[in-house]
């Protein structure tokens, strides 16, 4: 006997009482409607609107669900026919009907009849009505499949969740249960279950759809945890069907209006192009392939995972890390780490740390490592353990050696050499020099930064030089200055100072960088060469003997003693040559003219030849007449080479010619 209720059911479903009402699903990434879930309502004469919670029990005592079904498959392929054609219908199904072996056939039936592609309809199975015959269950779910029909595994994670129902059923997708849902936000267990689901689903390949969306920050984690798909009030609620073929497709309804909107404040949900799951696949190449050592530690400092660099680093297995700690499987560098470990633990982010010489693979070949520990914090932001990159810098730390042992070589170059080079600013202040200056001066570096230098410098010499450095600032011309410098008390050395401008792109002088030279010696030298060139001169002066110096091969004389001018007659241009000479007619004691190729200083300068003494007489410009004793001799370079002659005259007394 069937109670009056039940009676109720069946008329209803006969006369049409029943009908789909159509919930919104969207790809949560986009907001983009991918198609609807069927919802059973009763449109009681009586009572209004009925939920399925109360009905569906009852269409199942009263083996009236398949007619159900049947019915609200019906409705539903009539109004798909206002859809676009790419948008799905999922339909749900009772425990009872997945061992129902005509199950299929009847969807056929309706599909065929309501001008619907079976392989848009996504046929929804709750675990409950797997529980009881998993064989059966088996058959009609590849019997759907076969017709092309999609499997959904719905409410998973409530009732009697068994893993073995996913790994057993060919379905294609997981729906998170809104109870999940509704508390993801506040509760970190119901986040972590999620999470895993979503994982879940994804490591077997299925869309996830989340179910009972009500807000932005559920949809918005849910998308940051690798969730596809998503339905519920803020999508959009159950449509009538005389409601649906109003449907915008294009813009499906959002949420309604009061409901709140709140984004789920994470900065990485709102930069995210790629879906999670292709991040994940990403995240994961990298995580492999880095040149980094890898690792994440859980609370515990256990390993969670670590790449295969890392476990290179530690000449050990991946496997072998898993699940220890790492106090025990690398104890030498976790001595190294414990701080800072600690330190990330408490949720303080650590600087890097460098270890030196150490030998994890005992191969001898010890390495410098440069290890990070930062906290890794959940959604929520709790540290649920410790992110370990780890950098071998052996060759880095190598190169920095050999650096610095070049550097600690070029100092001690810079030092040893005679010269101390320096920068300045456009301002002309001291920005660095070199040490050797301390040495020479006494005065400390930060005593001749700026402009203390000056102070190091000969008081006679700060003037000069600092007009002239002065000046070189003005007009960037290069500087070439000499001056000395010295310990307070005497003990002065010459420098010689020259600086060139460096400029910048407008022309602009950027920096000044000079050098210092110590040229005490060579001004020593010069000096000595000066005094003793004046004695020269003094004697060159002073001799009872003509002197006439003269250059090769031009034959230009450059030098003349006052005795030459007294013997010859003054010159008539202050720079005179021989054949100037030769001009005032030089005779042999005969009387005979000299030729220019006898002429001694001639002879010296172009053959090198030394010429005994030779009487000359000799006319001067004002026709007077004078016999000379005249001896040349050729000048040498240091190569021997003739740089030219000398002509030495000697007045032949009482021998003088009447005019
Ligand atoms: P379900 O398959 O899990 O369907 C989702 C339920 O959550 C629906 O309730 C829907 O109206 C409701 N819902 C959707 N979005 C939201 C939301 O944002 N917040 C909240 N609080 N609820 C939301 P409904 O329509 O009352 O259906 C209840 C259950 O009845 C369904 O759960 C499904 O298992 C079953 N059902 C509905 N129609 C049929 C049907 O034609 N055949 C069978 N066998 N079962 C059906
Ligand atoms: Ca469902
Ligand atoms: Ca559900």
């Amino acid at each position: 006997m069937l109670s009056g209720q039940l009676l109720d059911v069946i008329k209803g479903i006969e006369s049409d009482q029943f009908v789909p009402y159509f919930q919104p699903i969207v790809e949560l990434r986009s907001g983009v409607l991918t198609g609807f879930e069927i919802l059973a309502r009763w449109r009681h004469p009586e009572r209004g609107i009925v939920t399925p919670d109360e009905f569906i029990p009852l269409t199942e005592r009263s083996h009236s669900i398949n007619a159900l079904t049947e019915k609200l498959l019906q409705r539903a392929f009539v109004i798909a026919a206002y859809m676009p054609s790419h948008l799905t219908l999922s339909i749900n199904i009772s425990p009872t009907q997945l061992h129902d072996s005509s199950l299929p056939s009847q969807f056929q039936r309706a599909a065929a009849s309501g001008r619907f592609p079976l392989e848009r309809l996504i046929v929804e199975i709750t675990e409950s009505a797997l529980a009881s015959n998993l064989e059966r269950a088996r058959e009609t779910a590849h019997a759907l499949k076969d017709m092309g029909a999609r499997l959904a595994l719905d409410d998973f994670g409530t009732g009697f969740s068994s893993l073995i129902h996913l790994q057993k059923l060919p379905f294609d997708e997981l729906k998170v249960d809104a109870s999940f849902v509704r508390s993801i936000t506040k509760d970190r267990d119901s986040r972590k279950i999620a999470a895993a689901i979503i994982g879940l689903g994804h490591s077997l390949g299925l869309t996830t759809v989340a179910e009972g969306i009500e807000d932005q920050a559920q949809a918005d984690l849910l998308l940051w945890l690798g969730c596809e798909l998503g339905q519920g009030w803020f999508y959009g609620q159950p449509i009538a069907p005389r409601a649906m073929t109003r449907f915008d497709f294009a813009h499906p309804p959002g949420p309604p209006a009061g409901m709140p909107v709140t984004g789920w404040d994470h900065e990485a949900s709102t930069h995210l192009e790629a879906l999670p799951a292709q991040r994940l696949a990403q995240l994961q190449a990298i995580y492999d392939g880095a040149h980094v050592g890898l690792c994440f530690l859980d609370r515990n400092l256990r390993y969670t995972s670590i790449n295969r660099g890392l476990a290179e680093i530690d000449g050990l297995p991946v496997a072998y890390h898993l699940g220890r700690a790492i106090a025990d499987v690398v104890p030498e560098m976790y001595s190294h780490l414990e701080t800072c470990l600690q330190r990330a633990l408490r949720g303080k982010p650590t600087a890097s740390t460098e270890i030196h010489d150490i030998d994890l693979t005992q191969s001898g070949d010890p390495r410098s490592l440069l290890v990070s520990c930062q906290p890794a914090r959940d959604e929520a932001g709790e540290v649920i353990g410790i992110s370990v990159s780890v950098i071998d810098i052996t060759d880095r730390a190598k190169a920095e050696k050999a650096l610095k042992e070049s550097e600690d070589h070029y100092r001690n170059t810079v030092e040893l050499s005679p010269q101390v080079t320096w920068t300045a600013d456009p301002n002309g202040r001291i920005l660095d020099f070199g040490s050797l200056w301390e040495t020479l001066t006494g005065m400390t570096r930060d005593e001749t930064l700026g402009e203390g230098w000056i102070n190091a410098l000969h008081p006679d010499d700060v003037e000069p030089a600092r007009l002239q450095w002065e000046q070189s600032r003005r007009t960037g011309a290069p500087i070439d200055i000499e001056y000395r410098i010295g310990r307070k008390h005497g003990n002065y050395r010459w420098m010689r100072a020259r600086a060139y401008p460096r400029r910048g792109e407008n022309g602009e002088v950027t920096r000044w960088y000079g050098v210092v030279e110590d040229i005490d010696m060579q001004k020593k030298t010069e000096r000595a060469l000066l005094r003793s060139q004046s004695r020269l001169q003094a004697v060159f002066d002073a001799v009872p003997v003509g002197l006439v110096i003269a250059e090769a091969p031009s034959g230009r004389i450059v030098m003349r003693n006052p005795h030459a001018e007294y013997i010859l007659g003054p010159s008539d241009a202050e720079i005179d040559t021989i054949d100037a000479y030769r001009k005032r007619t030089a005779f042999h004691p005969d009387g005979t003219p000299v030729q220019p190729h006898e002429y001694p200083l001639a002879r010296a300068i172009l053959h090198g030849e030394t010429t005994p003494p030779e009487q000359i007489l000799y006319q001067r410009a004002d026709g007077s007449k004078v016999l000379l004793r005249a001896t040349a001799s050729p000048v040498r370079g240091l190569n021997g080479e003739i740089t030219g002659g000398v002509l030495a005259l000697e007045e032949i007394d009482g021998e003088k010619e009447p005019s």
